[in-house]
């Protein structure tokens, strides 16, 4: 199906916007630090909302600091087609993670008033809060709220590093709107991405069809051992818990090697007492699990659970797995991937189907909503990373298929 292509995108305005917001939270790294709800956030929003203004956007702030840019459709009752990613980043974050599938989105905006276009359904570019969970966990936290498991309560009071709250902090800001302009209604939800992982570069793909999410179970392993004086305690005597923790994490990565169908990390050790002369009593870590498939990551805690109990007859000692957080695997809508797959081949863009590894605030609105995900190449595979970059080519072609998806999506009205 090919769609007649009234609107086009401007690839210079869309990066000369990419560039601008890159200014605001600016690394002397090259890349972007803009923790949510930072002065450096509200400046990225209220430079935001000045660009929803410019493309004729009505402008409104829910009561988690979602803000939303409508067009207005011909049929005004008509659920809206939403789009739009988040503009808060990790402390060394790059220029693309998020913010090209909010400024994406303004373009898909842009292109359509240029062309004089209008919608059945109104369209709403989003602009989500706290995505990375860099600076107030859980990540994803107003999605989460809207459409997920998190109470609104523990939203507000989730405290960043100094203490500080998520709820003061949107005071602070000036951005708690009013929670009857959440999100309530979607026809569908599209969230334009930078891929983060090395996939679409390696195989020279442009475009990614993303299939879903895949599933997340994050643990803590307490490994006890017996804290000792590093001089007097004989090699043969220690039960040293830091050298378990060592075999453990190589032996959980061979397990997960030999599954093959997840991806396993070791991201934090905590050692106690963390001292140059004593023999360490404890450590904690985190396990990070992920796959497309429940089943597969529920095979991992198993292996995981065998090599932590290997280790602890080993090495003499105690070791303990506790999951504490777990986001399901989220397929998404066949309808939406099918129109996404639709616009890229009708662009004659080369694409490949793929699963998202990260979160994305798309996982919870798609337990509410029919939803998809286009992704562009990342150079290098890198992300959260001040050297992140996909060329302006791609991200004129990741906006392109937003706007073919969201035109086939909203149906085209008319145009001028
Ligand atoms: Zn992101």
């Amino acid at each position: 199906m090919l769609t007649p292509l009234p609107a086009r995108i401007d690839a210079d305005r869309l990066w000369s916007r990419l560039m601008t917001m890159a200014e605001v939270g600016k690394t002397t790294g090259g890349g972007v630090c803009r923790l949510a709800l930072t002065d450096e956030d509200r400046a990225a929003r209220d430079l935001l909302a000045e660009w929803f203004g410019a493309a004729g956007l009505s402008v409104r702030v829910d009561d988690l600091g979602n803000m939303y840019g409508r067009r207005a459709g011909a049929d005004p009752d008509a659920p809206p087609v939403v789009f739009g990613s988040h503009l808060d980043t990790v402390p060394t974050g790059g220029r693309f993670d998020g913010a090209l599938g909010v400024l994406g989105a303004v373009e898909v905006v842009h292109a359509l008033n240029d062309a004089g276009c209008r919608t059945r359904a109104p369209l709403e570019v989003v602009n989500w809060t706290n995505e990375e969970g860099a600076r107030f966990q859980p990540a994803m936290l107003a999605s989460g709220v809207l459409f997920g498991p998190l109470p609104l309560e523990a939203a507000y009071a989730a405290r960043d590093a100094s203490g500080r709250t998520f709820g003061e902090e949107l005071d602070r800001i000036g951005y708690r709107g009013s929670a009857a302009n959440r999100l309530a209604r979607c026809a569908a939800y599209l969230e334009l991405h930078v891929e983060q992982g090395p996939v679409l570069e390696r195989a020279g793909t442009q475009i990614g069809v993303v299939e879903g999410v895949e599933g997340i179970s994050w643990s803590r392993v307490q490994i006890l051992g017996r804290a000792a004086h590093a001089g007097p305690t004989p090699m043969a005597e220690r039960r040293d818990a830091l050298v378990a923790a060592a075999r453990l994490v190589l032996l959980l990565r061979d397990a997960a090697g030999a599954l093959g169908t997840v991806r396993l990390t070791v991201g934090r050790l905590d050692v106690l007492p963390n001292t140059v002369n004593v023999v360490p009593g404890a450590v904690e870590m985190t396990l990070d699990i992920r796959s497309r498939r429940d089943d597969d990551l529920e095979a991992a805690l198993r292996a995981a659970d065998r090599v932590c109990g290997d280790v602890a007859s080993a090495d003499d000692v105690t070791v303990r797995r506790a999951e504490f957080w777990r986001s399901p695997a989220t397929p998404f809508a066949g309808r939406v991937i099918a129109i996404v797959a639709g616009a890229a081949a009708g662009r004659g863009y080369t694409a490949a189907r793929l699963w998202a590894g990260a979160g994305h605030d798309a996982k919870y609105v798609a337990d509410r909503f029919p939803a998809g995900m286009i992704f562009v190449p990342s150079a290098g595979g890198l992300s959260h990373n001040e050297e992140e970059w996909t060329s302006p080519e791609d991200c004129a072609r990741g906006a392109a298929v937003l706007l073919d998806t969201v035109l086939t999506l909203a149906e085209l009205d008319r145009t001028a």
